[in-house]
């Protein structure tokens, strides 16, 4: 079942009420640019559906995280990263305060392109 936070920016954004740079989307996913880039290509992936981080998954999420996993090399070539092995891509997927997460919606940062990067 799909769930929404009206306090989540995450979810705003999903829901169209907070403007961003979308790559990709679908039934489940949506994909959108970072507002604070720290690599000539930085995206985040988030579910739809408001988990607030990887501490909620259980094993009706499997198919989601996977589609994420799959998703990710494909969507980095689209957006500017350099091919494997010599490009590449970094994923970050922060949990809880100590795991560095600021915002409490799950999502996968996917960065790349040619270094240095701000950070990372
Ligand atoms: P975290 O530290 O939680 O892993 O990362 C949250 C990320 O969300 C940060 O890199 C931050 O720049 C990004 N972010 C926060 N608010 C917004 C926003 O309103 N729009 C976009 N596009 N990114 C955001
Ligand atoms: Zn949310």
């Amino acid at each position: 079942m799909s769930t929404h936070d009206p306090d989540c920016i995450f979810c705003k954004i999903i829901a169209g009420q907070i403007p961003s740079k979308r790559v990709y989307e679908d039934e489940d996913l949506l994909v959108f640019h970072d507002i604070h880039p720290w690599a000539p290509v930085h995206f985040l992936m988030v579910p739809k559906t408001h988990i607030a981080s990887m501490a909620q998954l259980t094993p009706e999420h499997e198919r989601l995280m996977g589609r994420m996993m799959v998703l990710a090399p494909k969507l980095a070539l689209e957006q500017g990263c350099n091919p494997y092995p010599d490009g590449g891509f970094r994923m970050v997927c922060n949990t809880g305060t100590e795991g560095g997460q600021e915002v409490r919606h799950l999502h996968v940062h996917i960065m790349g392109g040619p270094r240095p990067w701000l950070r990372g």
